[in-house]
């Protein structure tokens, strides 16, 4: 049996990120990883894979001239499911690699196979041939994800009725496409096979998408997508999904309504992937959705010497917060003090059209009684948007209106999860309404709409500079904020 300072069961961005921590302060560390490569569902199934199907398909369908060509405009006549898989691979690969660079330059140790605690200080790893091995050591972090959520009454085939992992081996086109879930993963998807002209219809049980974002952000995508015909089933849920043929899947749904379509895509929903993980031999406890308790601030799990990080621990369940919690979590794991992330970040949702967001939303701003002005840019207000034929998409910024400072930036439209990054910066500084009148930006931009959107602020605000005691205040209503949202 082997000794490791430390063991790291996932490779996917919280896993790399506590396993190079670990080695960057000398230990050594094991990587256990299950899936043939490593990279995790970030790197395979997740987050790479789905921004390189966007932008095959973006870049293939010509969409970003659309505006100027018409709807008509396509940059490739017949688009095939082998001409968006070909990109993906190149993309994969070289994500690979880097990932592998990264582990043998810093001396970590990477096992394939499947980990499971045989006790609290002992894994056993199984590879695909069935040969066992185990490893010890004093300190765990557990990065093992998710995998999509499979209910019962779905009957996958991974041809015509599928997951998000099976969009990705997709072998045809279909002409229509039922999304199931109008979940981020189910939005991305249905908008990225509605740039391709597949007639897409959404189901959700709720009555709009994405309640955790700005209202107007969500009316604004919301009336971009019924407008180029993508279909919205609200209040409503798949009682029965069932195949008629090669080319038709029906869906009853509760409300005694159906949809035929060519494809359906479960997307409502991911589960902690703890099978045959061996949690209680190691004295941990996951919930019904497989997640695992953490302490918020050093991802401790109740069993001390064993910490979690990444999307099995639930909310945010990003790529970016995942490798800031692997961070602290190999830090804490050798108790060595770990700088906290800044108080505030960003989500980005990389549907067609994007959307990103930081910050307070206008109703969190209503619901605190902090008083507020909104200032709104569209992109066709800037010259730049004008050069790109932008004819939607907006910039939206929230300050408060004692003391000017910026509480929250939400943008939907082309560049959103790009240009998210300046408010972001100017959020976590400390900055007002006046950075942004003050100062000037590279002409043309669609940055540019964040001045645009401060001088239509600006327009509305009070004149004088807030007294300290104010802003005292403010900057701790808004510390409390951010401590609230990280915690889910
Ligand atoms: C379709 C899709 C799109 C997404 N888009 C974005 C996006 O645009 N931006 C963003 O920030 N996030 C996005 N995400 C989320 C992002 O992928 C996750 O937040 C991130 O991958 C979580 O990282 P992780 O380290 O927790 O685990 P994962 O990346 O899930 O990796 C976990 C790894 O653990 C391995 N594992 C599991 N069990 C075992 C075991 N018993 N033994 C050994 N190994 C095991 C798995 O094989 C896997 O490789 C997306 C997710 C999906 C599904």
């Amino acid at each position: 049996m082997q000794d490791y300072d430390l063991i790291v069961i996932g490779s996917g961005p919280a896993g790399r990120r506590a396993a190079v921590q670990a080695a960057k302060l000398k230990k050594s560390v094991l990587v256990v990883e299950k899936g043939r490569r490593v990279g995790g569902v970030c790197v395979h199934t997740g987050t790479i894979p789905s921004k390189t199907l966007r932008e095959t398909v973006l870049n293939l369908s010509g969409w970003r001239e659309r505006g100027f060509y018409g709807r008509a405009h396509r940059n490739k006549d017949s688009i095939s499911a082998d001409d968006l898989k070909r990109r993906l691979s190149i993309t994969l690969d070289h994500e690979v690699e880097v990932l592998e660079h990264q582990f043998s330059r810093n001396n970590v140790t990477t096992i394939s196979g499947a980990g499971r605690f045989l006790d609290p200080h002992t894994v056993e790893v199984t590879t695909d041939l069935g040969v066992r091995h185990t490893f010890r050591s004093e300190r765990f972090v557990l990065a093992v994800g998710t995998v999509p959520y499979r209910p019962e009454h779905i009957p996958f085939d991974g041809e015509s009725i599928l997951d998000a992992d099976d969009i990705l081996e997709l072998k045809r086109l279909p002409r229509s496409l039922a999304v199931i879930g109008g979940s981020v993963i189910g939005m991305e998807y249905a908008t990225i096979f509605s740039a391709l002209d597949v007639k897409v219809t959404v189901i959700d049980p709720s009555d709009t998408i994405f309640p955790f974002l700005d209202r107007e952000l969500v009316d604004e995508f919301i009336h971009e997508l019924r407008d180029r015909g993508i279909t919205l089933r609200f209040q409503t849920k798949a009682k029965r999904v069932s195949k008629k043929g090669p080319d038709a899947c029906l869906i009853e749904l509760e409300d005694g309504r159906q949809i035929w379509s060519e494809m359906v895509l479960f997307a409502a929903g991911r589960k902690g992937a703890i099978d045959g993980l061996g949690l209680e031999n190691a004295g941990l406890v996951a919930d019904e959705r497989g997640r695992i308790a953490v302490d918020k601030a050093t991802f401790r799990t109740s069993v001390p010497h064993i910490f979690a990080a990444g999307d099995i621990i639930g909310f945010p369940s990003l790529a970016s917060t995942s490798m800031e919690q692997g961070r602290i979590a190999a830090c804490g794991a050798f108790d060595v003090d770990a700088q906290a992330p800044p108080e505030f970040f960003p989500y980005g949702i990389y549907s067609v059209p994007e959307l990103s967001t930081i910050g307070m939303t206008e109703e969190q701003a209503r619901t605190r009684r902090i008083p507020y002005e909104c200032g709104i840019a569209r992109f066709r207000e800037t010259a730049r948007g004008q050069i790109m034929g932008l004819n939607a998409g907006f910039l939206k910024m929230i300050f408060a209106l004692e003391t000017r400072r910026l509480l929250g930036v939400h943008i939907v439209g082309e560049g959103a999860t790009e240009l998210i990054h300046i408010g972001q910066a100017v959020l976590n500084l400390g900055g007002t309404l006046d950075y942004f009148v003050e100062n000037t930006f590279n002409y043309p931009t669609l940055a540019e709409a964040y001045k645009i959107a401060a001088l239509d602020a600006w327009n509305r605000m009070p004149r004088k500079q807030p007294t300290s005691d104010v802003w005292e205040t403010a900057h701790e209503a808004l510390l409390k904020f951010a401590a609230g949202a990280k915690a889910g």
